[in-house]
């Protein structure tokens, strides 16, 4: 059997940085990234046969826990029957029948294979819709890895502290503009300065990728309010928190907490493909049918709405009814709660965000003091303290993401038994975090 560190090591001589997603590589918190062997439930094994609590949930997808039997089960009928065909299904359409069941908005919607697609598909369609160029993004809101949406992001580009990307045409990132998060008014002033020019403004439904950083009241209705008087697109980026913040997403959550506004677009990942590669842009249907073939803007892909992933999808989204969201709105307190007391018995300064039942902590005295609503302030927490807390999980059994810029996942298949393993290791990692504050 080989161990963790020898299956890095030989990884990084095939693979940059022996991984395919730069924040797997633990560049922030330092030593080596667990291979993993197997999953199920709440539960990750790497390759030394290490079980661990995984409060990553593959970013997000394993709503319902890893490795579901009906979810499997689902798409090992589907592998025996064909692995991709490069024609229509009609899974596809009874997935995007309940994606619009829940987002009655997406009235028409196109599936791709990763949400970098979804939100790159989706700018193009406001430039083609308005014939535009400009687009608005937030600084510290992580749209994946498009060369337009490559300024000030967050995951891993964040984690590495990177301002945008080497190889992206100077010419592509001067059609974004960057505006700090949760700023009604920079926002106002931007498009009074250049609103002729503006095609559309993407924004994460909640910010979840410099650490969970709900938007203020008002913010997501603010932005649909100046687009509309501009005449530019409203793009809700939902790839993270789509059908996991609620049945409905992140917009469904505020719309049921009375904060209604209505985007043209929205795009959805992770979760609508319940861990098998999908993602999907959704919206009304006179913009939507703006794409090809019925419209100029191009879009395809060979293995877009690939019948194994949308069976996943399907099958995933069908389990998940109200109760499921339920649980994880209650686990989601309940963890925070045993969370926050472990770091206040350990005297840590700490901030916990969440967004419905998505959360994380930032530690150190920044964020106790000033709270967490934009990136300057994401950026103030102690990520040395997160490191040593990061590492003090792990070594009793935690699989926390290996970032402070990363949210916490829960799911349904998180049981006692979980949370008792989470609750245990808590007080050796809030003393490790507190030594490093000092
Ligand atoms: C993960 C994510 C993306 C990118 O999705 P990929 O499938 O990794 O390309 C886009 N937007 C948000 C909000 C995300 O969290």
């Amino acid at each position: 059997m080989s161990s963790n560190a020898e299956l890095f090591d030989e990884a990084r001589s095939v693979i940059p940085g022996g991984v395919d997603s730069p924040v797997r590589a633990y560049g922030s918190v330092g030593g080596v990234p667990r291979f993993i062997q197997r999953a199920a439930g709440p539960w990750l094994w790497d390759a030394e046969g290490t079980r661990y609590v995984d409060l990553v949930c593959t970013w997000g997808p394993a709503l319902l826990g890893h490795a579901h039997p009906e979810v499997v089960s689902a798409v090992q009928d589907a592998a025996s029957r064909g692995l991709s065909f490069g024609a229509p299904t009609a899974t596809e359409t009874g997935l995007a029948e309940e994606v619009n069941r829940r987002v009655p908005l997406a009235e028409k919607v196109r599936f791709v294979s990763t949400g970098t697609e979804a939100t790159m598909t989706a700018i193009r369609l406001a430039r083609g819709a308005t014939g535009r160029d400009v687009i608005v993004k937030f600084a510290g809101n992580y749209h994946g890895h498009s060369d337009a949406l490559l300024a000030e992001a967050g995951s891993g580009v964040a984690t590495a502290g990177l301002p945008g990307s080497a190889g992206v045409p100077a010419a592509t990132t001067a059609s974004t503009l960057v505006l700090p998060y949760n700023d009604e008014a920079a926002l106002e002033a931007a498009f009074a300065a250049r609103g002729e020019e503006i095609a559309g403004v993407i924004v994460e439904a909640s910010a979840a990728n410099m650490g969970v950083v709900p938007p203020r009241p008002g913010f997501n209705a603010a932005i649909r309010r100046i687009t509309a008087e501009h005449g530019a697109l409203m793009i809700l980026d939902e790839v993270l928190t789509g059908f996991r913040c609620g049945p409905s997403g992140f917009w469904g959550f505020q719309q049921q907490r009375g904060e209604s506004y209505e985007p043209d677009l929205f795009t959805f990942g992770k979760v609508v493909g319940g861990g098998m590669p999908l993602a999907a842009l959704g919206g009304r249907a006179e913009v939507m049918d703006l794409l090809a073939p019925t419209g100029p803007v191009y879009q395809a892909g060979t293995l877009s709405g690939n019948p194994l992933a949308t069976i996943a999808g399907l099958r995933t989204l069908q389990l998940a009814g109200d109760d499921v969201y339920q649980r994880l709105d209650d686990r989601s307190e309940q963890w925070r709660q045993v969370l926050a007391e472990q770091l206040e018995r350990a005297g840590v300064p700490f901030v916990i965000n969440n967004a419905s039942n998505l959360f994380s902590v930032f530690l150190g005295s920044a964020p106790a003091r000033d709270g967490v609503a934009d990136y300057a302030q994401a950026k103030a927490q102690n990520a040395e303290a997160y490191t040593a807390f990061f590492h003090a999980m792990l070594d009793a059994g935690v699989n926390l993401p290996p970032s402070c810029f990363e949210a916490w996942f829960l799911s349904d298949a998180h049981d006692e038994e979980a949370l008792d393993v989470f609750s245990t290791a808590l007080p050796g990692a809030c003393r490790a975090a507190a030594k490093v504050i000092g």
